[in-house]
């Protein structure tokens, strides 16, 4: 269990939508100013949680960049899962504010996934739900910032996001091709957390438009002048030398290869 600490991200999954063992699908949490913000929530983020020993109930924020099932499936199971517990453990109902935030659409996607999965939920804690395209939102000190990335554009909209706390700056890349937006929104971030999805032998055939090889990665690290740079959405097709060697042709800074339950402090 990763140790307590006032600012740090833990990294619930580290892989992709393919289901694996040792990679849950893409999701971390941060921890900071008492506060449990997680970003993306796929398959095996609920058991994911619960194996860093954070107690679901204690989720304040939680960040859905798209669609994907590999970004979004866990949800409703997450949500479900803090109902039932409330219900046959009291003494663990949740009785503070939930808010969601994800990309347009999101709201009737929610709505849509909630009635088909978990119809009888009693509105014992409130949910907040918001969408965001390219914005900036503030819940009592907790800034969400946004902005649109290509990913599936002719499907759906996809949002990367930055959250800042006091002088701590968080971004999630979510999944993407190259772009201008995510270096903006990334600039002087202390972390920022990549999607890595296109391995160095097939990104030398040229860039992809909608998801970020480890070169790039470290090009966006670079422009963006950000602190931490953390790899993600890995499918185990290369090594972390190689990632490291392809991060650096651009980026000198520090750069982490994600691994689930792996705990960075801010
Ligand atoms: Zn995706
Ligand atoms: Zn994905």
């Amino acid at each position: 269990m990763p140790e307590t600490n006032p600012s740090q991200i833990i990294v619930i999954g580290s892989g992709s939508a393919v289901i694996q063992e040792k990679r849950f699908s893409p999701s971390f949490l941060w921890q900071v100013g008492g506060k449990n913000v997680l970003f993306d929530c796929g398959w095996g983020t609920g058991l994911g949680l619960v194996r860093a020993g954070i107690k679901l109930q204690g989720l304040d924020h939680i960040l859905i960049s798209h669609p994907h099932a590999d970004h979004l499936a866990g949800l409703i199971s997450i949500l479900h899962a803090i109902h039932v517990s409330g219900v046959y453990y009291p003494a663990t109902k949740k009785t503070n504010q939930l808010f969601l935030h994800g990309y347009p659409g999101f709201m009737q996607d929610y709505e849509t996934l909630r009635k088909m999965m978990f119809p009888e939920r009693v509105e014992e804690f409130e949910i907040k739900v918001d969408e965001f395209t390219d914005e900036v939102k503030d819940y009592d000190g907790l800034l969400i910032k946004s902005c649109q990335v290509p990913h599936m554009p002719e499907h759906f909209v996809t949002v990367s996001f930055r959250v800042e706390v006091g002088d701590q700056s968080v971004v999630n890349s979510g999944d993407c091709g190259f772009n201008q937006s995510l270096i903006n929104l990334s600039r002087k971030a202390d972390l920022l957390v990549c999607e890595a999805c296109i391995p160095p032998a097939l990104f030398t055939q040229g860039p992809r438009p909608n998801h970020l090889s480890p070169f790039e990665c470290g090009q966006i690290a670079s422009l963006a002048q950000v602190k931490r740079l953390v790899l993600t959405h890995l499918y185990d097709n290369f090594t972390e030398e190689e990632a490291k060697a392809e991060v650096a042709k651009n980026y000198s800074g520090s750069m982490i290869l994600a691994a689930d339950q792996m705990a960075v402090g801010l």
